[in-house]
């Protein structure tokens, strides 16, 4: 039998296989998102460098001319010779980077700009080969390389300006993908893993239960067995005297024994009726076959069945129900008795007990009140309750298997009724119930 918390495992780990599984398809796709952010960065930061680069080789041949029409020494030619290809080169793998079209087009004008640049450099350096240092100076102050070299200066600062912003950007959605990456996982995360958390500490509960389940169940066997074995070890013992008396033709002591027989019979008997109906209530069998009765002379019946059970105990009947009762007859004896066998129990000293019967508006009222032990207040509620027993270990002196009251009061509650306690430790109870007249009314 599962408990409340019990139901509920099943839909708290189908929610947490399906956080786990909402966490790794956001993790999948928030990382790809990262990984696309990141590599527009690295792309960003490739074309500037690329273009610095650029930059450099340009300036750098510029340089090398300048170096080379004052010395002659052709040293300085190679990275003039190179800077064209290299260039080219560079503009050619920016062009396959970028994203932008407006970059697209600034690389389309830096690509003849520097070339005309460096054709003006080889100009430059072929001049002062052939005519001298003087007639070179002369090309480079009059010629426009400085113009040129300032423009495609200006398109390679742009190009750098422009993809700085874009870095930027792409920098500032990379963040925000590492943060939508943290949240949502994280989020997600936490729930099934609480969720997985929130499972296990409701299995663990369950078995816990489960195994106080048993441990009951076993302690119940073990007392229903042992107070059964208590009045059939009785019965043998009682019969073995019985027959030895009858032998010595002792017919008034084996009379004796007849009626003490008959006691442990009916003990043995209504030990049965309490476990046949506990299983009956278990299975949802315990039927109730109502009819109108006389509810004052059931009373009657049965404080003088229990009185002659009992020689240290005064039962006294109070009050009347002039009405009858609609109820099932044998049920409400069931009940009765257990309230009257019960006073008696737990007042082994003896003393009145007071069965009380009342119309209190459309309920008759039957209490039973002894003198007896008590109950503590914190276990007043709990007497109702199927198998308990107070763990008093004075209370443990007393047979029973507890379920007297419990089947009472199902059975009281299948007739529409109520049943409660009034009780003080050491100065006695009053137990209740209250079955409803109207519905009863002939
Ligand atoms: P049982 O008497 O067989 O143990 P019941 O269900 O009849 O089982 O009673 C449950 C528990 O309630 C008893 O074990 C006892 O501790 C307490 N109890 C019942 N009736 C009385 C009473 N009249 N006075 C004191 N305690 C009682």
């Amino acid at each position: 039998m599962k408990s409340r918390l019990g139901k509920y495992i099943r839909p708290i780990f189908l929610f947490a296989v399906l956080c786990t599984f909402a966490t790794i398809v956001l993790a999948y796709k928030n990382l790809q998102l990262l990984r696309d952010a990141e590599s527009s960065v690295v792309l960003a930061q490739h074309i500037i460098a690329r273009t610095q680069y650029i930059e450099k080789t340009l300036i750098h041949a510029e340089s090398a001319q300048r170096g080379y029409i004052l010395s002659g020494d052709e040293a300085y030619l190679p990275p003039i010779k190179k800077a064209r290809k290299a260039i080219q080169e560079e503009i050619k793998n920016i062009d396959a980077m970028t994203l932008s079209p407006a970059i697209r087009n600034d690389l389309k004008v830096l690509e003849k700009l520097t070339d005309e640049r460096i054709d003006l450099l080889e100009k430059g350096i072929s001049l002062r080969g052939s005519q001298g240092l003087i007639s070179a100076q002369q090309f480079i102050e009059e010629g426009n390389g400085k113009k040129k070299m300032d423009e495609a200066l200006a398109v390679l600062e742009g190009i750098i300006a422009k993809e700085n912003i874009l870095l930027k950007e792409r920098s500032k959605i990379s963040e925000a993908s590492y943060f939508t990456l943290f949240s949502t996982t994280s989020f997600t995360g936490m729930i099934s893993l609480s969720m997985i958390i929130l499972g296990f500490y409701v299995i663990v509960r369950e078995l816990q239960k489960r195994t106080l389940l048993e441990r009951n169940k076993d302690e119940f066997i073990n007392m229903a067995s042992h107070e059964l074995k208590t009045p059939i070890t009785s019965l043998k013992i009682f019969t073995q005297v019985m027959s030895k008396k009858l032998d010595l033709g002792q017919f008034v002591e084996a009379r004796r024994y007849i009626n003490k027989i008959d006691a442990q019979t009916y003990k043995l008997v209504s030990l049965i009726t309490d476990l046949l109906d506990l299983s009956r209530i278990q299975t949802g069998k315990l039927r109730i076959e109502k009819e109108a009765f006389n509810l004052n002379a059931l009373i009657d019946e049965t404080v003088e069945e229990t009185q002659g059970t009992t020689k240290i105990h005064e039962i006294v009947k109070k009050g009347d129900i002039a009405r009858m009762v609609y109820a099932d007859r044998y049920r409400i004896y069931q009940v009765l008795i257990n309230l009257l066998t019960n006073a008696i129990k737990y007042s082994p000293e003896g003393g009145k007990i007071t069965i009380t019967v009342e119309q209190v508006r459309d309920d008759v009222v039957v209490s039973v009140e002894d003198k007896g032990i008590g109950i503590e207040e914190k276990f007043l509620e709990k007497v109702f309750e199927r198998l308990y027993q107070v763990t008093d270990p004075r209370e443990k002196t007393y047979p029973g298997l507890g379920v007297g009251l419990y089947i009472s009061s199902v059975i009281v509650r299948r007739h529409g009724g109520k049943m409660w306690v009034q009780s003080k430790k050491d100065r006695g109870s009053t137990f209740y119930f209250s079955l409803p007249l109207r519905e009863n009314e002939l």
